[in-house]
């Protein structure tokens, strides 16, 4: 018995073995692609649903391997977080959005608003105000155009460094939504002392609604909520027409999703927003 113990527990070393270097194989390959310019991101339009027009873009970050493959960010984020390689990346990202909204904002669009994707590990470290100073300060972009969004869970785990580094943030003019929501369980009361400036819908809410506009039980409660709060609020991951109309009878107006349109390059977006503004 003792020695199939042994044999059994060096199978599950071995096992873990593979695992953590893989992680590891992972993360050297990460910070290459980082260093070697690999990484760049894309834009998805939100888009103000009556009027049909966008009013910004969510960043997201692509890796794009040596062989040309794409590796999907919920592969890549995570090992980006527990490595802390997420914070350098997570300032770059920044400073790209900023960078590239000016450029957008050139083109008349003086209202666009790019929102940023910040995890756990970026909040929570020590540097990240000044990062942020730091980028608007650089492309003296308006403040007030940036939109950062952090994840309801984010807003549990400690909730007295959350609301002043929210206080922090929004000292700084800058917005802040929650992304996900109605995922993460956060209590009301809780939600009611952060000062965030918008409610991001979670994409499975938004594909619970089929057909008949009665079917979005949870995502008509968010946008209730939302206007009790007086908080924006935006749907994730609208797909098709049902959805929007549906969004639209619970009094939402703002959307994003594969139904108005994919993440983008770039000039990509540009040539998107110019055939906009045309129609
Ligand atoms: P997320 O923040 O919830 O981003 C929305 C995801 O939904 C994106 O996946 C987007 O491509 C996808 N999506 C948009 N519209 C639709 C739709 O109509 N249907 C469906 N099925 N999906 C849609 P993506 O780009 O693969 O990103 C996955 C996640 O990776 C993001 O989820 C976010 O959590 C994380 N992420 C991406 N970029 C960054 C970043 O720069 N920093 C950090 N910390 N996380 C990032
Ligand atoms: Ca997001
Ligand atoms: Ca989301
Ligand atoms: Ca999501």
């Amino acid at each position: 018995a003792k020695l199939h113990q042994r044999s059994g527990y060096s199978y599950f070393t071995r096992d873990m073995g593979v695992e953590i270097r893989e992680r590891v194989r992972m993360m050297h390959a990460l910070r290459a692609a980082f260093e070697g310019e690999r990484l760049f991101v894309v834009f998805q339009p939100q888009i103000h649903m009556q009027s049909g027009r966008a009013t910004g873009a969510e960043v997201l970050l692509r890796w794009k391997t040596e062989d040309g493959s794409l590796i999907p960010p919920d592969k890549f984020i995570p090992i980006a977080e527990y490595s802390g390689l997420i914070v350098n990346i997570g300032e770059w990202v920044l400073r790209t959005a900023c960078f590239e909204l000016l450029q957008i904002q050139k083109i008349g669009l003086h209202d666009f608003r790019m929102a940023v994707n910040v995890s756990q590990a970026q909040f929570s470290h020590p540097n990240f105000l000044r990062s942020i100073e730091r980028a608007l300060s650089d492309t003296r972009v308006r403040p007030d155009c940036i939109e950062l969004e952090i994840t309801e869970s984010m807003a549990m785990t400690d909730p007295e460094m959350l609301i002043a580094t929210l206080d922090q943030i929004k000292a700084l003019g800058v917005r802040v939504s929650i992304d996900d929501f109605g995922t993460g369980f956060s209590s009301l009361s809780h939600l009611q002392k952060l000062k965030v400036d918008k409610l991001k819908i979670d994409r499975a809410f938004v594909n619970e609604i089929v057909g008949h506009s009665d079917s979005g039980g949870i995502a008509k409660m968010i946008v209730q909520l939302s206007q009790s709060l007086n908080l924006e609020v935006i749907a994730e991951g609208v797909e098709n027409l049902e959805q929007a109309q549906a969004l639209l009878s619970y009094g939402c107006e703002q959307a994003q999703g594969f139904y108005y349109a994919k993440p983008m390059p770039k000039q990509e977006l540009l040539l998107w927003l110019q055939s906009q503004s045309h129609s």
